[in-house]
Parts: structure tokens; C-alpha cells; sequence
């Protein structure tokens, strides 16, 4: 199944425990980077650049539409001359509104 696909079904699994949920849990394996109370870090199993890894929430946030005033983590993060930072305050870019391709530029 190719990545449009496979995210073309995912919300069907919405509601469901999620596979970074079996991560946090110790029920899948991952190669863990950190991770304190609220948050885990781990690499990604399908790298798209030397360095690819994931910050996820362990509150089982969906998506944003449904972040909480309390949640605070989010998503891609420009950093640095390589990864096209533009601006040297820490940002996080949210894309939307159009079928998006992965991997990115
Ligand atoms: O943005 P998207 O939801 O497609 O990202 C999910 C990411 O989770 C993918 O990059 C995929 O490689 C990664 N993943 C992972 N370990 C898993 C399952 C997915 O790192 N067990």
C-alpha cells in the first residue's frame, strides 16, 4: 500500500489504540531516543533523511483538531541551514489544505 493510501484509511482507525500508543506502551519496539511523563521520542522506521525521528504525545491526541488549550507538542520543525530554517526562533510548521505528498520538498 502505497503512503497516500495508507493514509487515506487511517482515520478509519481513529478511536482504535494507535501503533504509537503499542509504542508507549512497550507492546511494539521502537529505538527510543527519550522520553519523560508526557512525551516519547524514537526513531522513524522508514527515515526519509539522515535524521527523521517522531516526538509523540502520550495523551492520544488524534490530530490537531483536537488539541486541548493544555496540549503543547506539535509536528515539523525546520532546523537549521539543511533543514531550510528561515527564521532563528523555534517554530513548528503545520501544511494543510491540499493533498500534501510525502516526503516533503
Ligand atoms: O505523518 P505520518 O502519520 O505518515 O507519520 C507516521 C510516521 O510513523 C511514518 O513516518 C512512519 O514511518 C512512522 N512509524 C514508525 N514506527 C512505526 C510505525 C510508523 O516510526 N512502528
Amino acid at each position: 500500500m502505497d503512503e497516500l493510501h495508507r493514509a487515506q484509511k487511517a482515520k478509519e482507525e481513529i478511536g482504535k489504540p494507535s501503533v504509537f500508543s503499542k509504542i508507549i506502551k512497550k507492546e511494539l519496539p521502537a529505538d527510543i531516543l527519550f522520553e519523560d511523563d508526557q512525551c516519547i521520542a524514537f526513531h522513524d522506521i522508514n527515515p526519509q533523511a539522515p535524521s527523521h525521528f517522531l516526538v509523540v504525545s502520550k495523551k492520544p491526541i488524534p490530530m490537531l483538531d483536537d488539541v486541548q488549550e493544555e496540549d503543547t507538542k506539535v509536528l515539523v520543525i525546520n532546523n537549521g541551514e539543511q533543514g531550510c530554517q528561515s527564521v532563528y526562533h523555534l517554530h513548528i510548521h503545520v501544511v494543510g489544505g491540499r493533498q500534501m505528498e510525502w516526503p516533503p520538498g
